[in-house]
C-alpha cells in the first residue's frame, strides 16, 4: 500500500522531517493488515484533516503529524479491550527511532484523549495539537465516509443494522461505550450525530455541517424506508 501524503512540505528542519518518516514508515506497515474502519487509508485520511486543521489553526505542526499517525497504534477496538493503551505503544515506537523525551511526552500527554469515550462522558484536555486531532478522527466518522465506516464495522462484528427493540443508551463510562455491541444504527445516537457539538476548532466546526447534515439526511431516509408506509417515530 502507497503513502499518498507528503510529510515533506510541513516546516519542519531536516533532521526531523526523517525521523517523522521513519514513523509515517512504521505505521504504514502497521495499520496495512488492519480492518477498513481502521486501516491505512483511514489513518492518512486523519493526517491530512489534521494538518489542513493545524494550518488553519496554528500548533506545533510535528507534534500534530506524529499524534495524529499514532493515536490508533493501541485502539481497544483492535487490542482485545485494553483501554487508554496508545500512550505507551507509542512511546515506545517514538523512542526506538530516536525522539526526544520532550517530543515523546507531549505526544503521550494528549494520545489517549483524542478517542470518543461515550455520550456522557465529557472530553479532557486543551491543548490546541489534541483538539485538532481529535476533530480531524471525529470529521472522519461523520459525513461519507463515517457512514461507510460505522456499517462496515457492524458488519465486521456481524451485528444487525438496526433491530427496532434496541433503543440507544447514552453511555456514563468509557468502559460501558467500549463493551456496547448494540446494532449499527445505535452507534448514530450514541456517537455520529452528537460529533458536530463535540468539534472543539472554528475550522472542523465549519467543516462538520456537511458531514452532520448527510448523516441527518441518511438517518431520516433509513427510518422512512424502514417504516415504511408508517411515517417513522421520531423523538
Ligand atoms: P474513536 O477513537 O473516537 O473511538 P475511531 O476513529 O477510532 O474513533 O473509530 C471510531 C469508528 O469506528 C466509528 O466512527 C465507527 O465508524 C466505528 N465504530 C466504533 N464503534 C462502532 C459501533 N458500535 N458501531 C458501528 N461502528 C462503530
Amino acid at each position: 500500500m502507497t503513502n499518498n501524503f507528503s510529510t515533506a512540505s510541513l516546516s519542519i528542519p531536516e533532521d526531523r522531517l526523517q525521523l517523522l518518516e521513519a514513523v509515517t514508515q512504521a505505521m504504514m506497515v502497521h495499520f496495512s493488515k488492519e480492518e477498513a474502519h481502521h486501516d491505512w487509508y483511514y489513518i492518512q485520511r486523519v493526517v491530512n484533516l489534521s494538518i489542513y486543521l493545524q494550518q488553519q489553526e496554528g500548533g506545533d505542526v510535528e507534534i500534530v503529524a506524529l499524534t495524529a499517525l499514532l493515536h490508533d497504534i493501541s485502539d481497544y477496538k483492535l487490542n482485545g479491550g485494553m483501554l487508554d493503551g496508545n500512550a505507551a505503544a507509542a512511546r515506545k515506537v517514538l523512542t526506538d527511532i530516536g525522539y526526544d523525551e520532550a517530543t515523546i511526552g507531549k505526544v503521550c500527554r494528549i494520545i489517549d484523549k483524542i478517542s470518543y469515550k461515550g455520550a456522557g462522558v465529557p472530553d479532557e484536555g486543551s491543548e490546541l495539537e489534541l483538539l485538532i486531532v481529535r476533530d480531524a478522527d471525529r470529521l472522519d466518522a461523520m459525513g461519507a465516509i463515517g457512514i461507510a465506516r460505522a456499517f462496515h464495522f457492524g458488519g465486521s462484528r456481524n451485528r444487525s443494522i438496526f433491530a427496532p427493540s434496541q433503543a440507544p443508551e447514552l453511555h456514563t463510562s468509557f468502559e460501558n461505550y467500549s463493551k456496547s455491541n448494540s446494532h449499527t444504527m445505535n452507534h448514530f445516537h450514541e456517537k455520529l450525530l452528537l460529533l458536530k457539538e463535540r468539534l472543539s476548532t472554528q475550522s472542523a466546526r465549519e467543516m462538520g455541517e456537511k458531514r452532520h447534515a448527510l448523516l441527518q439526511q441518511f438517518t431520516t431516509a433509513f427510518y422512512e424506508e424502514w417504516y415504511f408506509p408508517q411515517a417513522p417515530e421520531m423523538e
